[in-house]
């Protein structure tokens, strides 16, 4: 399978907090030329734009606590439905709960995902990440204390100023852990019970990860 597939492809990722879902899910996203749908980011920009959606959401996410199932559904539901995604997904932060993923295989269909990918990373490391993440409020570009911008804390991109999210505190970074363990960790049986399970190792080198994960999904893909 290559980036000029014509079958869609349908993806999702899954991961601790820091584990480096976004810095891999836009690299697969770009490789398979389908839309990186992160409800992460989806709910950053509503926050930044002052929509209603963004002010609902905002307290919820700076507590480290999840937005409702329903809310999350719903922009779910519409973002599939836009033509970009008719030519496949990879959504990252979702689904986080079980009544999330059951809501998504009544909009896709059981047979509607053809992966999942667990990128593996420890909690030590990835409490360590965060602390030190930074990211570009105007595109949401990933840096870190260790990997700035080359320039002043501003972005490589766009030029939007870089700077520590305001979940990414030690308090809301540990209850957001606990949230995954509890809510999103067991949605990965299905998953696996399903034959559609690829883990994969999220320490080391970036690049190197993403080239690891395209060669395990192209082989899957391959072999349905
Ligand atoms: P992280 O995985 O580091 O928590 P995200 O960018 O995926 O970061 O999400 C940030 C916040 O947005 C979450 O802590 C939560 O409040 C909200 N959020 C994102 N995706 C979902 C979801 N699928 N369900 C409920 N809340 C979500």
């Amino acid at each position: 399978m290559s980036a000029d597939q014509t079958q869609p492809v349908r993806l999702v990722i899954f991961g601790r907090q820091g584990a480096g879902k976004g810095t891999q899910a836009k690299q697969l996203a770009s490789h398979y030329g389908i839309a990186h749908i992160s409800t992460g980011d989806m709910l950053r920009a509503a926050v930044r734009e002052g929509t209603e959606l963004g002010r609902q959401a905002k307290e919820v996410m700076d507590a480290g606590q999840l937005v409702s199932d329903d809310l999350i559904l719903g922009i779910i539901s519409d973002r599939l439905a836009e033509p970009d995604a008719q030519k496949g997904w990879l959504l990252d932060g979702f689904p986080r709960t079980p009544q999330q993923a059951e809501g998504l295989l009544g909009i896709v269909g059981d047979n509607g995902i053809d992966l999942a990918i667990n990128l593996n990373v420890p909690e030590d490391v990835v409490i360590e990440r965060i602390s030190s993440r930074r990211v570009c409020s105007n595109c949401g570009e990933i840096y870190s204390v260790n990997n700035p911008p080359t320039s002043n804390w501003t972005c490589d991109n766009c030029g939007g100023d870089v700077v520590q999210r305001d979940d990414d505190t030690e308090d809301s970074v540990r209850k957001r852990l606990v949230l995954y363990n509890e809510q999103t960790e067991p949605l990965l049986d299905w998953f696996q019970d399903n034959g559609l399970l690829i883990n994969v190792d999220g320490v080391g080198d970036p690049q190197a990860i993403a080239a690891t994960l395209i060669d395990l999904v192209d082989a899957r893909l391959a072999a349905q």
